[in-house]
């Protein structure tokens, strides 16, 4: 069970979450179902989906995993004919599926005159395809999905598509360029979605955590013996809240975006849950 900050009715309403066997997706999944919603819950990981769909039952709610790429149109539309089948069609999207990847990053934050001389990945021998791995996982694994689902929304009423940007959207983290800008793309195509679907009803929205600790930026954060990293202990100090989020954090924004009634005239929106670090400038 989660812990609700407050409740709204998502009875009859079925959830499509991608990304769901992760630590944020899996934890939004619990969220929904015990709002009433019927989840259907999309990964790769098929495991990961089968355990959290399998809590969700036991709780009491309705929920079914789904073994999906979201790079995958194939993949995707098998899914969407399951669910058909399953629990109707889709009326909550969360585009939840994202990460980073090691070829996309560099070791250090700064360039040196003498980098060429040491053991390390600079910014130049950065791998094309690690790029368009993340801005593939990250961007277009928000887009497909999107055509995917919203064509059964079209023409129903309370549908809305829910997506997770970051807070490299607004100002890009260092070491990692590739994932900060297909998270810039991703609150980008937020607004854009959010203006193509405003006549035919559809709201389209975004968060956008801060800093959770969870298994994509592990090796980021923490040294192989447990112990924080520097860049952990730069993350807490930009952060005024001084913490790294929890998923519970999340909650409130989460429903308040899918609500029909407290969320009826927003659309295009990106919520920062981030303990204050987009508000602050380190001085
Ligand atoms: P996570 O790694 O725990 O979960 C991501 C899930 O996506 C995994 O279960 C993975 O199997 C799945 N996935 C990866 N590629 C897929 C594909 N092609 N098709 C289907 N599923 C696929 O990560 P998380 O921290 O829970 O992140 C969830 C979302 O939140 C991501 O979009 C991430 O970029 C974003 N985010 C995370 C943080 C953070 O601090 N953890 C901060 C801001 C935004």
């Amino acid at each position: 069970m989660t812990k609700l900050p407050f409740k709204i009715n998502l009875t009859n309403k079925t959830a499509v979450i991608t990304g769901a066997g992760g630590v944020i997706c899996s934890h939004l999944a619990k969220t929904v179902a015990e709002c009433g919603a019927k989840v259907a819950l999309l990964d790769l990981n098929e495991d990961a989906v089968r355990i959290c769909a399998e809590e969700i039952v036991k709780n009491g709610g309705t929920a079914k995993p789904y073994c999906a790429d979201v790079l995958n149109r194939e993949s995707l539309e098998n899914a969407r004919k399951r669910i058909l089948n399953d629990f109707g069609t889709c009326d909550i999207l969360i585009n939840g599926a994202g990460g980073n990847n090691p070829k996309a990053t560099t070791d250090n934050e700064y360039a040196s005159y003498d980098d060429a001389e040491k053991d390390i990945k600079t910014f130049f021998d950065l791998d094309a395809s690690g790029v368009e791995f993340v801005f593939n996982l990250n961007f277009l694994g928000t887009l497909l999905p999107s055509q995917t689902f919203a064509k059964d929304m079209v023409g129903k009423s309370g549908c809305c598509i829910l997506n997770i940007s970051s807070m490299n959207a607004y100002t890009p983290l260092t070491k990692i360029p590739a994932y900060s800008g297909a998270k810039a793309a991703v609150s980008n195509f937020t607004q854009w979605l959010a203006v193509h679907f405003s006549r035919i009803g559809i709201r389209v929205n975004a968060i956008a955590p801060g800093f959770f600790s969870t298994k994509q930026n592990q090796n980021l954060l923490w040294n192989a013996d447990g112990t924080p990293t520097a860049r952990t202990g730069k993350i807490l100090a930009a952060t005024p809240m001084g913490r790294f989020g929890t998923v519970d954090d999340l909650t409130g924004a989460t429903l308040f975006l899918l609500s029909d009634e407290a969320a009826a005239f927003v659309t295009g929106i990106c919520i920062p849950v981030d303990g204050g670090f987009s508000s602050y400038s380190g001085v």
